[in-house]
């Protein structure tokens, strides 16, 4: 039975899943959902399996027709053939009761390696069937950016044009986008923040004249598919740690609440889980709802955790529609609130609803540079700022006999100067990277203006794009 798929804001058409692969964002302006959740078939916990037929067996009912198994199977193999460790997503144990799941261990050495190696082959082998080409335009706070282009490079049927905010990367982050040579990929540095870059994404697939001249399409942390590769790892740790009978409480590192959502999701499906805690940095308006049951945007503070900078996490409207059964007038009501006035509130029974599944707190910059700092000296092991974060929190809200699984989202070398400025040990670069510095940047510099942005992707086109 295949899955189909409904919007959050309840005012679209249901579609199946190539569409939604190919669409993003519902045409009301919302979220796709899949209308039934598919259950977990207890063997995916109980009897060890590959990564890649672990993925292959939970991400089946969601694909339904549009994929036959066999070439569901041979596109997560190909998939994850680059990652530097056979087990994907390997766990490391971290304190009794504390265990750390890398998901670092794909080409640009972060956890958005995970789902965009499996969505950029996914786009590929669907534009291929329906003879199509996109041009993919996309919004990253650093780490995103650069897995697309590389999930995507040297693709005939994708050109991709990423923003990203100058001078808020950090250099690793940058030089990851602009020093591919592939004549498909484009980095854009917009002077802006993270949010404004998002916004000018939003007004180009708002400008139709544009979008179809350039067949837009997205893949940033709302479209779908990501999500659903993203469940895999979940079902993963509780059948490594053999863990399917009792709870386990999963911590996540969070910025557009795409990660923790895909770990609802797994819940959702029938996953033992306990509860998840969501670690946040300065940047909190995700721990601020939880406290208090009330949405409230504040300006974006940089951090040593620049992937969690964010203060509109796009992915919320998908729990905020199940918070409110499943209402999409509703959704779409609270949303438009908190657009015009920058708030919306939760009911009390919606607020309870949330904590009984969500607990949350912030760690700042000083903590995050002792918790790394404490990590090295007691397990000599490096860890990225993100992770820290996802530690912090795990280590002051674990209970008694709770078993929690922290979620590593970066490589430290990522983020080597906050690393190097909390223990004086400089992570070092993988191998495939060891270059990164010597190699030729390439890359425009943009106002935070709409009509320069799209002037620039006009000229891409006329260009022959490279
Ligand atoms: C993107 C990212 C996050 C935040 O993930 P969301 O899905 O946006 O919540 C955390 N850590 C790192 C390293 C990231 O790249």
């Amino acid at each position: 039975m295949a899955v189909r798929y409904g919007s959050s804001r309840g005012r679209a058409p249901e579609l199946g899943f190539a569409d939604v692969l190919l669409t993003g964002l519902a045409p009301d302006g919302g979220l796709f959902l899949p209308t039934d959740w598919p259950t977990l078939p207890a063997h995916t916990v109980s009897t060890s399996s590959s990564y890649v037929d672990l993925a292959a067996e939970v991400i089946q009912p969601f694909v339904g027709g549009a994929l036959s198994r066999v070439d569901l199977q041979s596109i997560l193999e190909d998939a994850y053939a680059s990652f530097d460790h056979p087990d994907v997503c390997p766990l490391v144990q971290l304190d009794d009761g504390h265990h750390l799941m890398e998901l670092f261990h794909g080409p640009t050495l972060a956890f958005k390696d995970i789902a965009l190696q499996v969505v950029g082959r996914l786009f590929d082998h669907e534009l291929k069937c329906r003879r199509q080409r996109v041009m993919i335009v996309g919004a990253t706070s650093g780490d995103t950016g650069s897995a697309a282009m590389e999930a995507v490079r040297g693709s005939e049927q994708v050109d991709i044009v990423v923003l990203f905010p100058h001078g808020r990367t950090t250099e690793v982050q940058r030089r990851q986008m602009t020093t591919l040579k592939d004549p498909n990929v484009h980095a854009v540095a917009v002077q802006g923040t993270f949010d404004d870059c998002q916004d000018l994404v939003k007004a180009m697939f708002g400008d139709e004249p544009f979008r179809e001249r350039h067949s837009l399409a997205a893949v940033n942390s709302i479209n779908w598919a990501r999500v659903m590769v993203q469940i895999v790892y979940y079902v993963w740790a509780v059948q490594r740690l053999g863990r399917g009978v009792q709870a386990t409480t999963f911590c996540v590192p969070t910025g557009n609440f795409g990660n923790v959502f895909s770990g609802h999701v797994a819940a959702r499906m029938g996953l033992n889980v306990d509860r998840f805690l969501i670690a946040s940095n300065r940047n909190d308006i995700l721990s601020r709802l939880i406290e208090t049951g009330e949405m409230r945007a504040e300006e974006v503070v940089p951090t040593l955790s620049p992937s969690m900078d964010i203060q509109i996490s796009s992915n919320l409207e998908r729990l905020l529609y199940e918070l409110l059964d499943g209402n999409g007038a509703a959704t779409a009501e609270l949303i438009a609130g908190f657009r015009d006035h920058g708030r919306a509130a939760l009911t009390p029974a919606q607020h309870q609803r949330l904590t009984a599944a969500f607990s949350g707190d912030r760690i700042d910059d000083s903590e995050t540079l002792a918790i790394i700092s404490e990590v090295y000296d007691s397990h000599g092991m490096l860890v990225d700022p993100h992770t820290a974060v996802g530690i912090g929190v795990a280590q002051r809200h674990r209970r008694a006999g709770e078993h929690v699984v922290s979620l590593a989202t970066a490589h430290p070398a990522k983020f080597g100067d906050a690393v190097e400025q909390a223990t004086g040990v400089r992570p070092e670069l993988p191998p495939h990277l060891a270059d990164i510095f010597d190699s030729r940047e390439d890359y425009a510099v943009l106002p935070n203006d709409l009509a320069t942005v799209e002037a620039f992707i006009d000229g891409l086109s006329v260009r022959g794009l490279g």
